[in-house]
């Protein structure tokens, strides 16, 4: 009997202390957690020696760099499959522990950091500038399989923090990590969401390197347009030098020069280093736009089996996410998230596709980041004849005539910021990100006069486009 009544003892003790320990707690201010969801290109780790795999060490560009240097020579000297072969070891030796296998796995997987959960609850504090915390995942892997450790990473700050919801700000990638998690779990879980700069409608230049169709050789005004575009080009000696070399024909020898070796090493550079390593990365493909999926597919794969599991991941996400994405945020904004888009214009996209360069943020293209905006090719105004496209009762033309956004897909809640480049949109917005994150019921473009449709990135203020 004694026995039992110990037993009996022990087991309430044992309840009673979990019972503290996983009492649920809860935190009654207004201040949603945020969480920072950010782009390509995160450092990797090995899984079981953490040792960096990407991006490559300066050792690894010292081992490199022979080949680099002759690769170099051989271009020069118009030795082109000398020039294929060097500069395929060179890539091996950068990024080759990066490398995916046939079926879009990692060859070496990336953790433990990458998903260590914080252990404080520090929100509230915007330790990571326009965020409480910042979620990390290996950006090589299919957007879904983050989109699941996202999931498990905002239940934690749900328990950690005491809120039934998050908010998320997420760059460029981690939208599309993002639009994967609204697919996969709906928004119960989300109060708002900020997208700057975002990739789910595709990067311009992924989709015509993917099809095989990047053309450079008439590319040259394209190029001193692009060049003359970037922000950071102040200097006026190169303002001067970018100028001399478009007018005097340089840029035009240089880009028949490069062809020349595109056209010569493309194919077998593609099918021997990029295809086994790069192109089976599933994240990659998340960049590819709509009008060239299909294209891409048949000219990176063409119809070797040994990519079918590969394929059928990348349709997933692609007919499963990207080709529905104005319905997934919709239903997530029905069901109460707050949505705030932020696109870049304003600075010419990369000249390598077929088609005339476009407005962009220097990597995704207005058109795609805003789900719809009209713009005006890079170099031109929208014809003086342009009429809004949907009249909603806003004015949503821009005031220097280079984008309608009437056409967006959220017209009220998509912001421009002419001038920033892609990379700077988590570090120069903080206050405005703040600010779309505060307000207590949907902010548009109406509501506030400091933060119209259309600003100017100047320095790190932004004012409203006046012309
Ligand atoms: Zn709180
Ligand atoms: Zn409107």
């Amino acid at each position: 009997m004694k026995r039992w009544l110990s037993v009996l003892l022990v087991c309430s003790l044992v309840f009673s202390l979990s019972w503290t320990a996983f009492a649920q707690k809860t935190c009654t201010c207004a201040h949603t957690p945020v969480i920072y969801i950010r782009g390509f290109g995160g450092a990797l780790f090995d899984w079981e020696t953490s040792d960096q795999i990407y991006p490559p060490q300066k050792a690894d560009f010292e081992t490199a760099m022979p080949k680099i240097v002759g690769g170099s020579l051989a271009l020069l000297g118009g030795i082109y499959p000398l020039f294929g072969t060097l500069g395929m070891q060179a890539a091996a030796q950068l990024l080759g522990r990066a490398a995916c296998d046939a079926q879009g796995n990692p060859l070496i997987p990336s953790g433990p950091e990458r998903r260590s959960l914080p252990a404080q609850d520090t929100h509230g504090q915007y330790r990571e500038g326009i965020a409480d915390y910042a979620f990390r995942y290996d950006w090589r892997l299919d957007p879904l399989i983050a989109a699941q450790e996202l999931h498990t990473f905002v239940q934690h700050i749900c328990r950690l923090t005491g809120h039934a919801q998050v908010s998320v700000v997420c760059h460029s990638m981690g939208s599309v990590v993002f639009a994967s998690y609204l697919y996969l779990y709906g928004a119960d879980e989300i109060d708002k969401a900020v997208c700057l700069a975002p990739a789910f409608g595709g990067v311009s230049i992924m989709g015509s390197l993917l099809s095989g169709e990047a053309v450079i050789a008439d590319k040259a005004d394209e190029l001193t347009l692009f060049l003359q575009s970037l922000p950071g080009l102040t200097d006026a000696r190169l303002k001067t030098l970018v100028r001399f070399c478009g007018k005097w024909g340089v840029f035009r020898f240089v880009l028949h020069w490069l062809q020349n070796a595109l056209d010569s090493q493309f194919d077998r550079v593609f099918r021997a280093c990029l295809r086994p390593t790069f192109v089976t990365m599933p994240g990659l493909w998340s960049f590819v736009s709509e009008q060239y999926y299909e294209r891409a597919k048949a000219f990176s794969f063409g119809d070797d089996v040994q990519y079918a599991a590969l394929i059928r991941k990348l349709d997933r996400y692609h007919y499963g996410v990207q080709a529905h994405l104005t319905e997934i945020l919709r239903t997530a904004q029905q069901s109460g998230m707050q949505l705030s888009i932020v696109s870049g214009y304003g600075i010419s996209s990369l000249p390598l596709s077929r088609t005339h360069t476009q407005q962009s943020d220097f990597l995704i293209t207005t058109a795609c980041a805003s789900l719809g905006a009209i713009c005006a090719p890079f170099g031109q105004m929208l014809p003086k004849s342009h009429v809004q496209a949907v009249e909603d009762g806003h004015v949503h033309v821009s005031a220097d005539s280079l984008v309608d956004a009437s056409a967006c897909a959220f017209p009220d809640q998509t912001w421009f910021i002419r001038g920033l480049m892609h990379f700077d949109f988590p570090y120069r917005n903080e206050t405005f990100v703040r600010w779309l994150l505060e307000q207590p019921t949907q902010p548009t473009v109406q509501t506030n006069p400091d933060y119209p449709q259309f600003m100017q990135q100047d320095a790190d203020v932004l004012r409203p486009v006046s012309e």
